[in-house]
């Protein structure tokens, strides 16, 4: 297989995935904070990031995936100011911080389900790994990494050779100021230092709370990415994913205390999916109506095409949504879906045929994952001159990466468009049933009733195809 290249935000480049051990990819992904609705900028980020485990998965690596769920600790700024945005979520609802969380932490598994997104092998809420922060920054305090200040624990960015910043920020920046509009902490000994362990929040009613060695407190955002990733991952991580707002200060300070944690160098290659803005510019939780996977599914979309919708753009690129442009997509997968309906199972597949139209495919996917070229090369199977059981296998096969579900989508269209009776349909569902559950009798007995009824069913690797 050719080299696989992604862009690294921390080489600036186009490299050559490699991972620290061979065959083997742990990729970390940060989880979403459940104090809302995931709005489909957020779920952007992790559908190209679903693209990129699928296709690591294809081209052959074992992956272990890990992602928390930011429960505790993210505060309205990302850096360290405002209020702790989970204590945000259950004022306004009027419930308690685990309820919240419980909600729409289940909330964000279901619009993934409906965008195809798999779950990583682990999930972990940021509030079960206590003792492994208090381990952590107690680690960082005394190899001097760490300073108490106005009972906070800090981590000292001046006791690095280099502060890592990525892309879109320059030491310099971080000199003058983290963010504008911030107030400073007059407890850092360096603006661009941040909190481990609160003790002394500005906020009394901080609803979550732990005993520490510095008091009773609660860890600080960034800790908890660090901690989960090398508990589940290692102390050497080979992927780390998430949006670009992520990069600074969050991605910028996992590397500080982790390196400064372990000692070494910890994660090799970042990927950061850029932004998804409407039409007015920013995406944002705290504007009236805002757009997620019910809202488009209310409207008459389905998930799938808002996920087709991402895959027709390079992750590297903003793109800007529209339901003008959603409606575009819904027309071509539309189209795409009737054709595939229109393929039959017609022989031998023919392997030969399949190389030079896997290639284009791979290609695509190993160029800095590019997912409108993969699709294109989806496009030139369809068109290919070969049979049609040959271009079923194939797309199939581009699917488990894509994820868009187009074979499903085009056995229920023939269906639909065959107009079977209810009844009928029931028998074949009961029949697959009964095949599961090796009643072997049962399902042949269904068989010559359809049989009898002028039906013949066909088993195929997408499922039972009806001929009437
Ligand atoms: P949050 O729930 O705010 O912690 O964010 C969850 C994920 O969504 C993170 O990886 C963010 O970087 C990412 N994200 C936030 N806003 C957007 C956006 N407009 N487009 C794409 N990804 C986003
Ligand atoms: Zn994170």
């Amino acid at each position: 297989m050719r080299p696989l290249k992604l862009y690294n935000s921390l080489t600036r480049t186009k490299d050559v995935f490699t991972t620290h051990e061979e065959g083997k990819c742990s990729m970390y992904t940060c989880g979403p904070t459940v104090y809302h609705f995931a709005h489909i900028g957020n779920l952007r980020s992790y559908i190209m990031e679903d693209v990129l485990e699928k296709y690591l998965r294809y081209y052959g690596y074992d992956v272990k995936r890990v992602m928390n769920i930011t429960d505790v600790g993210h505060l309205s700024s990302d850096a360290d100011e405002g209020e702790d945005k989970m204590l945000k979520g259950a004022k306004r609802e009027n419930k308690s911080v685990m309820e919240i969380a419980k909600f729409y932490t289940d909330a964000f598994f279901s619009d993934c389900e409906k965008l195809k997104i798999k779950t990583p092998d682990v999930v972990e809420p940021a509030t079960n790994l206590i003792p492994e922060y208090i381990e952590m920054v107690s680690r960082l305090l005394e190899n001097g990494h760490a300073y108490i200040a106005g009972g906070n624990v800090y981590f000292d960015t001046s006791t690095l050779e280099k502060y890592y910043v990525f892309n879109d920020h320059d030491e310099e920046d971080l000199k003058d100021g983290v963010r504008e509009g911030v107030e400073l902490d007059t407890n850092k000994k360096n603006k661009a230092d941040f909190v481990l362990w609160f003790t002394k929040s500005k906020f009394e009613d901080q609803a979550l709370k732990w005993d520490s060695p510095w008091g009773v407190g609660y860890p600080g955002w960034h800790i908890e990415c660090s901690a989960i990733s090398i508990k589940h991952l290692g102390e050497y991580l080979d992927l780390h994913c998430g949006g670009i707002d992520n990069a600074f200060p969050h991605h910028t300070n996992e590397i500080a205390q982790s390196e400064a944690y372990l000692g070494h160098d910890w994660c090799k290659q970042w990927f950061h999916v850029l932004h998804l803005n409407d039409e007015t510019g920013k995406m944002s939780k705290s504007k009236g109506e805002f757009l997620t996977v019910s809202l488009l599914e209310e409207k008459g979309y389905n998930p799938v095409v808002y996920r087709f919708f991402c895959l027709q753009s390079h992750y590297r690129k903003t793109l800007t949504f529209s339901f003008d442009a959603l409606d575009n997509a819904n027309v071509a997968y539309e189209k795409l879906v009737k054709k595939i309906a229109a393929l039959k199972e017609d022989g031998p597949i023919d392997e030969e045929a399949k190389a030079p139209l896997r290639e284009r495919f791979n290609n695509s996917m190993c160029n800095d994952l590019n997912t409108s070229m993969a699709i294109t090369a989806l496009y030139d199977v369809l068109k290919a001159k070969t049979n049609d059981a040959t271009k079923l296998s194939l797309l199939e096969e581009f699917d488990r990466v894509l994820s868009l579900d187009l074979l499903n989508a085009a056995k229920e269209l023939k269906e639909k468009e065959a107009d079977i009776p209810q009844e009928i349909l029931d028998l074949v569902e009961e029949r697959t049933q009964a095949k599961k559950e090796k009643n072997f009798a049962r399902a042949d007995e269904i068989r010559d009733k359809l049989l009898a009824m002028g039906i013949t069913l066909k088993d195929t690797p997408q499922g039972v195809e009806i001929i009437r």
